[in-house]
Order: structure tokens, then C-alpha cells, then sequence
């Protein structure tokens, strides 16, 4: 473990800078500070730079992005610390002060992106252009482009001048998108002293879901994510030749059991959190769905109209436990019968389930005591409760700035790193308050990820909005 602050010359500098310039304008200063023309600019600048510093992982280099980050805050006098985490790996923590009437709140965001085929694109991934108003690299939305949005509402609380009631936390994170060892995981697990007085987390995870013209149609935030438990099923059986069948032969009782399985997929299960994410947008579809979705615990036992909410995988992964069959390994010439096959399945359980109930509702489904079943993971998610301050900040911000827009829980399929800080008690939230079609939605992970500078800017005012409200 390394860790050290950076750039301490600098800041004094910086420091003396800052305090000669409070001397001599007071009052430009203070207004400068909660300018929002000024910010932005500001913030579309630091994005562009952050996007091209390429934080590929693998291998991530997520220190050069950590020092970039580090750099602005020493720049404005907000004390940055460098965790590094493994080879040119590292967290960025930086941290405002408040009066301590209220818990911390942390900011989290992740540095590392995923790949980029730069001949794929239609402008290079690592080069922060700006092309037909939108801000284009890989990280745009998935997500530097919330980190610096986070960045900048911190920058402007700290340069209102306004007294806080709560310590306001930034950590950007390595390692997010390859299972978090050089990151949350390694953070939490050797400076969770620096963030376990804080009440809430706000992080990637769901986010402003609009119609392709941008209009919002909901403001979802998810207050958990599915755990992930994937199993290995081994057959064993008789070996022989394959000119004689054997009837019981592990290929055959493997074939059989994983039939089961999918002809058995696991019921629908209403969470509450799910019954009122469904009615709430109900108002925002029309048609037999909307009574589906008015009354979804409804829906799901008429099997017609179960069928046709399932088409939205999204929205579905919701409303039951989940199983994809993905690894197949049997066999090794075609006239050979193997003692042996197997098969992966990769289970996403909502949360609540128990891994062990989990495994025994399937070895009753195959009920074969001949098929072994192993956990190769098991990843606990939890849930957070949405009747809480930061829920209702975002409330009472979405009905301002887009009203008669509904804003609900969402339990999301995929894995972020909120749920290494909900094991530490905190309450974390999934939520970039950015406005994403599917379009965009699509380049996540994809070619061509980009963000529009009107929907970034509102990002940023949305985040400083929420935080306001929150720090008094
Ligand atoms: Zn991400």
C-alpha cells in the first residue's frame, strides 16, 4: 500500500494564489463560483482531457487519470490523495469539509474504460473532440463523463462558499471493469477507515431514460443490483463405445437436466421496489402494457401477457431470478461416449435470494442426484432503501427540472461497484442524472460513445442541485 498526498508545493501556491485573489475581488469570486456558463465551460475542458487519457483495462493505468484528477483539485485547494492499488494503478480521494451536523456523502466513479477498436469509430476514441455538439470517447458515459460532472458540482459547492453540513467525499476508482481487485474491492478492503462514517454513495448504475427526441420519460435509480452465482453441472456416467448407447451416459443426463432447467425457468417474484418502479411508469406507455404495468403482481399470472412483458429483457430481468446456459464441455471424438460432461450456467438472483435456496430449487428441478453441482462464483448484491433524504433530494430536483416526471427504484441486472460500499452499511444509489436514450444507451461498452454537451451540462446541474439540497 502506497499512499501519499501529491503536489503539496503546488497547492500552496495555489493556496496563496486563491487567497490573494479573495482579498483583492471578494464579490467576483463569489460570483463566479455558482456561475453555471463558467462550470461548464470549465467542465467541458476537464472532460476532454480526462477522455483522452486512455485508462484501457486492460491494463488501466488508472494512475495517470488519478493525477489528472488530483491536479484540479490541488488547483483549487481541495486536499487530493493518490491510493495506489497495484502497477500504475490507483484511487484519487479527495474530500471537502462540512460542519459534521450530517454523515458524508461519497461520490464514486470509476477511471478505467472498457476497450476501443479505434477503426470501428467514427472519430478516434482517445482524443476528447467535440463533433456535432456532443463530447466523443471511450468513458463519455461509461464513466468519466459523470466523474467530471461530479468533479465540477463539488468544485462549485466548494467555491460557494456556503457552510455544509456534511463532508463531501470524491473517489474515483481503478479496476471497475474487470471485477474491482485494484479497485473498490482493494479500496474497501485497505482505506474503508477513509469513507465508513458516510451515509450515502452515489454512483453509476441507471440514469435519465429518454425517448430518441430526449424527452425524459423517467428518472430511474437503482437501489440494487442482482447478485451473481454461476454453477458448474458435472454428469458422470459410463464411458464406452458410441456404436452402443448407454442409455444413462453423462451426455444424456446432462442434456436431460439442463432441459429441465430451461423448460422450469425460475417464476416471477414482485419485489415492492418492483411493483413500484412498474406502476409508476405506467404513465409513460400506452396500450394493453399499461395496464400490465399498473398492476404488474397481476400481470405476471396471465401467461399471455407475461410472454409479451418478458420481450423487454430489461424491465423483465426485474421481475424474476434469472439463468443463461453458456459453457458446454463434453467429448472428444465422435464415436466415444464420455464418463464425463459439463455444463456452466451464469444465474442472476434478485435481491433477497439465498445462494443455498437458489441450488436447491434447481437440484429439485433436475432431480438427479447423479448431476454435482459447484459454485464457480457467488457475489452478494444488497439493497438499499429509497426512503431517504438523498431519494428525495432527487425528487424534489427532477420535479423542478422536469416535471410530472416520475422518479423510481430500479434493480439492475448488471454488477457496478456500489455494492462493495452497501456491504460496509452505506446507502448507495445508482444514478448518473444524465438524460440517455438508446441510442447512446448502445454505445456504452459499444463504438462511438459519446454525450451531448446539453445533457451533460444538465448533468452537472442536476448533480449540484441534489448535493445542495443534501449539505443543509
Ligand atoms: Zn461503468
Amino acid at each position: 500500500m502506497f499512499f501519499y498526498v501529491i503536489g503539496r508545493q503546488k497547492t500552496l501556491i495555489n493556496v496563496f494564489l486563491l487567497i490573494a485573489l479573495f482579498i483583492s475581488m471578494p464579490k467576483v469570486f463569489a460570483a463566479q463560483i455558482s456561475n453555471y456558463p463558467d462550470a461548464n465551460k470549465e467542465a467541458i475542458n476537464y472532460l476532454k482531457e480526462y477522455l483522452k487519457i486512455n485508462t484501457t483495462n486492460p491494463p488501466g493505468n488508472e494512475k495517470l487519470g488519478a493525477e489528472y484528477l488530483a491536479n484540479i483539485f490541488q488547483a483549487n485547494d481541495i486536499e487530493a490523495k493518490i491510493l495506489e492499488t497495484g502497477n500504475n494503478r490507483a484511487c484519487l480521494y479527495a474530500r471537502i469539509k462540512g460542519t459534521g451536523k450530517k454523515r458524508p456523502i461519497i461520490l464514486l466513479n470509476h477511471i478505467d474504460v472498457v476497450p476501443a477498436e479505434a477503426k470501428d469509430w467514427q472519430y478516434p476514441p482517445f482524443a476528447g473532440e467535440i463533433h456535432d455538439g456532443e463530447i466523443w470517447g471511450r468513458g463519455a458515459l461509461d464513466m468519466k463523463g459523470f466523474g467530471i460532472a461530479q468533479l465540477e458540482a463539488m468544485l462549485m459547492l466548494k467555491r460557494s462558499g456556503k457552510t455544509i453540513d456534511r463532508d463531501i467525499i470524491f473517489l474515483a476508482t481503478p479496476d471497475e471493469e474487470a471485477g474491482a481487485d485494484f479497485g473498490a474491492k482493494y479500496f474497501v478492503e485497505h482505506h474503508a477507515e477513509l469513507v465508513k462514517d458516510a451515509e450515502f454513495l452515489i454512483n453509476e448504475g441507471f440514469f435519465i431514460d429518454s425517448d430518441n427526441k430526449g424527452k425524459a420519460r423517467y428518472w430511474g435509480v437503482d437501489v440494487a443490483e442482482k447478485s451473481v452465482l454461476w454453477l458448474k453441472l458435472t454428469a458422470l456416467g459410463d464411458a464406452g463405445h458410441a456404436s452402443m448407447p448407454l442409455k444413462d451416459s453423462s451426455t444424456n443426463r446432462l442434456v436431460k437436466a439442463l432441459n429441465k432447467i430451461i423448460e422450469n425457468s425460475p417464476k416471477a417474484m414482485v419485489l415492492p421496489a418492483v411493483n413500484e418502479y412498474f406502476k409508476q411508469i405506467s404513465t409513460t406507455v400506452d396500450g394493453p402494457l399499461k395496464q400490465d404495468y399498473e398492476n404488474i403482481s397481476a400481470a405476471v399470472e396471465k401467461p399471455a401477457r407475461y410472454q409479451e412483458i418478458l420481450k423487454d429483457k430489461l424491465k423483465s430481468s426485474m421481475l424474476r431470478n434469472t439463468i443463461s446456459l453458456t459453457v458446454f464441455k463434453a467429448g472428444y471424438k465422435t464415436n466415444v461416449i464420455p464418463g464425463e460432461a459439463s455444463a456452466e450456467i451464469d444465474c442472476r438472483l434478485l435481491p433477497g435470494v439465498k445462494q443455498e435456496d437458489f441450488i436447491a430449487q434447481i437440484k429439485n428441478i433436475i432431480a438427479d442426484p447423479a448431476i454435482n453441482i459447484s459454485v464457480l462464483d457467488w457475489q452478494y448484491a444488497g439493497a438499499s432503501p429509497y426512503d431517504t433524504d438523498y431519494f428525495k433530494a432527487i425528487k424534489v430536483v427532477a420535479n423542478a427540472e422536469s416535471p410530472n416526471t416520475p422518479v423510481v427504484p430500479v434493480i439492475v441486472p448488471w454488477f457496478t461497484d456500489s455494492h462493495w460500499f452497501r456491504d460496509l452499511g452505506i446507502i448507495a444509489y445508482g444514478f448518473q442524472p444524465f438524460r440517455i436514450d438508446a441510442e447512446h444507451l448502445g454505445t456504452m461498452h459499444g463504438k462511438n460513445e459519446r454525450i451531448q454537451i446539453d445533457v451533460f451540462l444538465e448533468g452537472i446541474k442536476n448533480t449540484y442541485k441534489v448535493l445542495s439540497k443534501l449539505v443543509n
